[in-house]
């Protein structure tokens, strides 16, 4: 956004950078202190199928309570994470929170479906990817259809070569990949092709205006069929309203998440909605379920 500021407005831009950057050391310091002192949790968002209702599975996203600065969003600070290198033990902890919580769910009888893990780029290239992949399912005695991994369109154009590999790893693993906020990227369309994925996720900003925003509208419809021909599903992010849901159900959408269905919530609030839901749904004259 600097460029867009033009050259008239720098000593705002210097005096703002300053303050950022005083801003980043203490956040920095105090990441480092959440981490080693559990202040951050996870919430989890449920996604839907289509055409049963089912949950299918469930997105984790970090939260952080500051003591002093109250609750920060994550895109306050996993920018600044992946620059100091604290996503590594960030990620390390979330994929060891999330195997905890399905195995809670599982314990529970209501965890039939994968938890869905934020991959930063930075994570995702280190060698060792695939192998923390492995330990920490093994670690919990869980499988790889327990887990999956939202990757970024940025991380699938670089290193191409053991990006692939990587995913092929996974795979054996049993482990699903998808690609999130998909149609943000700069990407050409071809690499989808020629990776080893199963899903892609519509960037949100598409879904805001999708009925109201003839561009919007296309670009939804052309993403959901050309991941239909790539036989990859396909997933709406930020499903607020019944219009939304209806023109994607409509335009044959597999999976949805968003505060109209439910909105992040942790573990406590999720067992219970979890729970709430299969009693609905075994109610006689409950919609959709195919009965499996
Ligand atoms: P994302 O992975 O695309 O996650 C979806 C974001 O959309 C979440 O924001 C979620 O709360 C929000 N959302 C879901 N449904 C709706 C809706 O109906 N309307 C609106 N307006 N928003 C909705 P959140 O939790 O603030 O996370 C923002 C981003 O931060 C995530 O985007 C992801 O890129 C990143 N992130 C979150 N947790 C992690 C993590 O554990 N690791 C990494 N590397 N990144 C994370
Ligand atoms: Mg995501
Ligand atoms: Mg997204
Ligand atoms: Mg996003």
């Amino acid at each position: 956004c600097a460029k867009r500021d033009g050259r008239n407005t720098w000593h705002e831009y210097s005096a703002e950078l300053s303050v950022s950057v005083i801003e980043r050391l203490d956040l920095r310091s105090d990441l480092q202190q959440a981490l080693d002192t559990h202040r951050l949790t996870l919430h989890y968002q449920p996604l839907l199928e289509g055409h049963s209702g089912r949950v299918v599975g469930v997105e984790a996203l970090l939260r952080w309570m500051h003591p002093v600065r109250g609750p920060i969003p994550p895109a306050a600070f996993i920018g600044l994470a992946e620059q100091t290198g604290q996503i590594i033990p960030l990620t390390a902890w979330v994929l060891d929170q999330a195997c905890r919580d399905i195995k809670l769910l599982k314990a529970r009888n209501v965890g039939r479906f994968p938890v869905m893990v934020n991959i930063s780029p930075v994570f995702f290239q280190r060698k060792d990817f695939v192998r923390d992949i492995k330990a920490v399912l093994e670690h919990h005695e869980l499988t790889g259809d327990c887990l999956e991994v939202e990757l970024t369109e940025g991380v699938l154009l670089e290193h191409t070569a053991s990006t692939i590999k990587k995913l092929n790893e996974l795979r054996a693993l049993g482990v699903k990949a998808s690609i999130d906020d998909f149609g943000t990227g700069y990407s050409s369309l071809s690499y989808l092709k020629s990776l080893p994925i199963e899903k892609v996720k519509i960037d949100q900003s598409f879904i805001k205006d999708v009925i109201s925003d003839q561009h919007d509208a296309a670009i939804t419809r052309a993403i959901i069929s050309l991941a239909h021909h790539l036989d990859l599903t396909v997933i709406a992010e930020g499903v607020e309203t019944e219009g939304q849901y209806w023109f994607l159900k409509r335009n044959l959408c597999d999976q949805f998440q968003g505060f109209l269905f439910a909105r992040p919530i942790p573990l406590g609030d999720l067992l219970p909605w979890l729970q709430q839901r299969e009693i609905a749904q075994a109610l006689p004259g409950a919609q959709g379920e195919s009965g499996d």
